[in-house]
């Protein structure tokens, strides 16, 4: 089989990667691909339709906006550097040694591609009650995350009246209890840590003034209800029942390092993050990560600066 060869290779079309696609291009790299297994460019941005509140902050423009029309703005510039981008393509395997991926899409078929460095831009998704370590009980039906929430409030976008309660703090847990703000009063949000992990700034962004509840230092907590979740028990001096009709797991990222995993790179179990070390092994051989596949969770644009910072850095490797 044919081996493409190119001289980046950029795998994962979010806010990260295109950061790094407009930082390269800048500086005159022209020879890269972007690979996407979704069918447009934004990652989980355009994911968001433009109703209700907008949630994604950009900071350099003191500005707060539908993910969608982020990731419009995101794709008007790319599609200006003439980058080949190719959607609707699964990465499916890595080879570090050769500096070579392995993808599938319904046009091209499966096809490898070598390159001098590879960007991998794969994002990161909410962790299950049970990697959350401290939620316990069964599983029962609406336990969500925050994924399923936007594909609800596209099909029905006002929510039904409904008791909801939310687990985390972290910027996707505010903005998704600002989404549901809109219908509900104040939701419930629960968290295992003391001070919310969403900074105060953005969480003024989403509530300007009217907070909603806030549970936290919550040690141990049990789903209730066996077909659907009925409520959430919360082990303190004396227990707590609280009712709920759904349950969102929000926040709290775990990175999507499972296709470095395949190429037995190591990482931290628990975490999902890439160790130090193997991560600077990485970059010496070019190959480069970036985005919420590293670090702790950001909003949007903050993860579109990692990806510039992620370019330069290949940039410099390059040269
Ligand atoms: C469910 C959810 C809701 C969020 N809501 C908000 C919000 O309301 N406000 C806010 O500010 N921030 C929000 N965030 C955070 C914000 O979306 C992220 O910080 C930002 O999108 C991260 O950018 P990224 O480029 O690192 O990853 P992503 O945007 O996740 O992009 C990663 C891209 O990689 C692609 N990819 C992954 N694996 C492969 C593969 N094997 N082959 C090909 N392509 C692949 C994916 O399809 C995706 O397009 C949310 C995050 C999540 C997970």
């Amino acid at each position: 089989m044919k081996i493409l060869q190119k001289k980046i290779i950029i795998v994962g079309v979010g806010p990260a990667g295109v950061g790094a696609a407009l930082t390269l291009s800048r500086q005159g790299f022209r020879d890269i691909v972007i690979l996407d297994r979704f069918d447009r460019v934004g990652g989980i941005p355009g994911k968001y339709t433009r109703h209700g509140k907008p949630t994604f902050i950009l900071w350099s423009k003191a500005q707060i906006r539908h993910g969608s029309e982020y990731a419009d703005s995101l794709s008007e510039q790319l599609n200006r550097t003439g980058i080949d981008i190719r959607l609707g393509t699964t990465v499916i395997r890595f080879h570090p040694e050769e500096r070579e991926i392995e993808a599938v899409s319904k046009q091209d078929g499966f096809f490898r591609i070598r390159a001098d460095a590879i960007l991998f831009a794969c994002g990161a998704r909410e962790s299950t009650a049970v990697e959350r370590g401290w939620m316990f009980g069964q599983r029962p039906a609406r336990v969500f995350h925050t994924f399923h929430l936007l594909q609800l409030l596209n099909e029905i976008p006002e929510m039904p009246q409904a008791r909801v309660a939310i687990v985390g703090s972290e910027v996707v847990a505010y903005s998704t209890a600002a989404k549901l703000a809109q219908t509900l009063n104040r939701p419930l949000m629960i968290d295992h840590g003391k001070t919310p992990d969403c900074s105060v700034l953005s969480r003024f962004y989403f509530f300007r003034g009217q907070t909603p509840q806030r549970i936290q230092n919550v040690q141990k907590a049990y789903t209730r209800g066996d077909m659907s979740v009925e409520g959430i028990r919360l082990e303190k001096k004396p227990a707590v029942s609280i009712p709920a009709d759904y349950l969102y797991l929000c926040g709290n990222f775990v990175p999507n390092t499972e296709l470095l995993a395949t190429a037995d790179i190591p990482f931290h179990t628990k975490t999902r993050q890439l160790t130090t070390d193997s991560e600077i092994q990485l970059r010496q051989q070019g190959i480069f990560i970036a985005g919420n596949m590293i670090g702790k969770a950001s909003g949007g644009e903050k993860a579109y600066f990692r990806g510039v910072f992620s370019g330069r850095r290949i940039a410099a490797y390059l040269k």
